[in-house]
C-alpha cells in the first residue's frame, strides 16, 4: 500500500507527525518513506510493507497529511509488490531472472529443419549468447497453414541446444501434452538444455491451460500478454500460474491488437514495462517481432524491430523475444519479421547500448532522486 501525503507538506507540521505516529503504530507494518523532488512540488510517499490486507485505506485517508491510499497489490496477491524492489529471482539452468537482469531470446519463431536450427546455435554460441527461442507448437490463424513440427523435432533441437552451449529455450506449449513431451525429451537425452514455457497470447486466458502449466515446477514460464485484454486481465491471467504454484514467471509484452497500431502489426506496448515492473514482482520481456511485424527501416538503416527493442530495453526490460532466420523470406511462419543471421550482430549491439544506457539512467536517478 502506498500512502501519498500533500505536496509541499513540511515534516516539522503537527499534521505530519500526526500521521506518522498512526502509521508508526500499525502492527506488523513496517514504513518506507520516500520524497520525490518535482519541478514545482515536493511529495511524500509512504510504503506500508507486509501483509496490509486488514489496514483500512479509508481510515489512513482521513489521516490529517495524507492526500490519497493507493493498493498496489490488493488483486494480485501471488504477483503484486509490497515493496518497490521486490522482485521474483530465479536461476533456471545456468541463466537468472529478474527485474534487474536482461536476456535476449533470439531464435526460430518456427523451427523448420534441423540445418538452420544448428546454423541459428553456431552463430549465437560465436556471439555468447545462451538463450534462444524455437517454435515447434505453433497456433495458427488458418487451420492449413505450417503448424510446427511438433515433438519429433525435439530430440534434434534439445541435442544440438547442448553441443552448441544453449541453455534455455523459449518454446510454445498449446496444449498439456506438449509439457509432457519436451519433459520426456529432455530427460532422455540427459537434459542437455533447458525449456522456458511459453504461453502464447492466443492462449493467456486459456485457465485450463494456466493451471496445468503452473502446476508444474520443472520449468519457468514465459507469460505474453493478451492481445485482445486488458493489462489487468493479462496479469489476473498470470497469476492462475502463481496460484496454480509456479512463480518463475516472466511477464511478456507482445503488442496488442489495434488498428490504430497500423502500419505495425500490433500497437507496440513498451510504455507498459516499467508499468508491470511497478505492479508485479515479475521480470518483463518484450517481443519486438511480434509487435511490429516487418523489417521496415528508417534513414539509417535502423528497423522499428531494433528501434522498439532498444526502447523496451532502455526503459529497463528483463527479456528481449526475437524472431531471427538464417534465409527470412524461407522462414515457414512470419517471414517478414525475422532478422537475418548477418544482421545479428548489429541487433545484439544495439540492445547492448541501450542497456548500458538504461545503467546510466539509474545512477542519474540516484543523484536527483533523495529520500
Ligand atoms: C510467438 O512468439 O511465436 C507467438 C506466436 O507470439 P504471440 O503468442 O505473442 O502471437
Ligand atoms: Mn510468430
Amino acid at each position: 500500500m502506498i500512502v501519498i501525503l500533500k505536496p509541499n507538506i513540511q515534516k516539522s507540521s503537527q499534521a505530519f507527525q500526526i500521521t506518522l505516529q498512526a502509521l508508526e503504530s500499525l502492527s506488523g507494518i513496517d514504513i518506507d518513506m520516500h520524497t520525490v523532488t518535482g519541478n514545482r512540488d515536493v511529495v511524500t510517499q509512504i510504503f506500508l510493507l507486509g501483509d496490509t490486507s486488514q489496514v483500512s485505506a479509508e481510515n489512513i485517508e482521513a489521516l490529517p497529511a495524507v492526500q490519497s491510499v493507493v493498493r498496489i497489490s490488493s488483486e494480485y496477491k501471488l504477483l503484486g509488490k509490497s515493496r518497490p524492489e521486490q522482485s521474483i529471482s530465479f536461476d533456471y539452468n545456468g541463466v537468472s531472472f529478474s527485474q534487474s537482469t536482461l536476456n535476449i531470446f533470439a531464435g526460430l519463431c518456427a523451427v523448420d529443419n534441423k540445418e538452420n536450427v544448428r546454423k541459428v546455435f553456431k552463430l549465437l554460441q560465436e556471439h555468447n549468447q545462451v538463450c534462444t527461442r524455437m517454435g515447434v507448437y505453433k497456433p495458427r490463424t488458418s487451420p492449413y497453414a505450417f503448424h510446427g513440427l511438433g515433438k519429433d523435432s525435439l530430440p534434434f533441437i534439445f541435442e544440438a541446444a547442448g553441443e552448441f552451449g544453449i541453455k534455455v529455450i523459449a518454446m510454445e506449449v498449446t496444449h498439456e501434452k506438449h509439457i509432457e513431451e519436451i519433459a520426456e525429451s529432455l530427460d532422455k537425452l540427459g537434459n542437455p538444455t533447458g525449456v522456458m514455457l511459453q504461453v502464447g497470447t492466443r492462449n493467456a486466458q486459456n485457465f485450463e491451460l494456466l493451471k496445468s502449466i503452473g502446476g508444474q515446477s520443472k520449468f519457468p514460464i514465459l507469460f505474453k500478454r493478451g492481445f485482445g485484454i486488458t493489462l489487468h486481465e493479462s496479469i489476473l491471467a498470470a497469476e492462475y500460474l502463481a496460484n496454480a504454484g509456479n512463480k518463475n514467471i516472466v511477464f511478456c509484452l507482445r503488442g496488442v491488437k489495434s488498428l490504430l497500431g497500423a502500419p505495425h502489426r500490433n500497437l507496440v506496448d513498451v510504455a507498459h514495462v516499467s508499468v508491470v515492473q511497478r505492479l508485479t514482482q515479475m521480470p518483463v520481456g518484450f517481443d519486438p517481432s511480434h509487435s511490429v511485424g516487418d523489417l521496415s527501416v528508417d534513414e539509417h538503416h535502423i528497423s522499428d524491430i531494433s528501434h522498439t527493442s532498444a526502447q523496451a530495453v532502455i526503459a529497463g526490460a528483463n527479456l528481449l523475444l526475437t524472431d531471427i532466420h538464417p534465409n527470412p523470406p524461407e522462414a515457414l511462419v512470419d517471414s517478414r519479421q525475422a532478422i537475418s543471421l548477418k544482421k545479428l550482430p548489429w541487433y545484439l549491439q544495439d540492445v547492448q547500448l541501450a542497456r548500458e544506457c538504461f545503467l546510466k539512467r539509474i545512477e542519474l536517478a540516484k543523484k536527483y532522486h533523495k529520500d
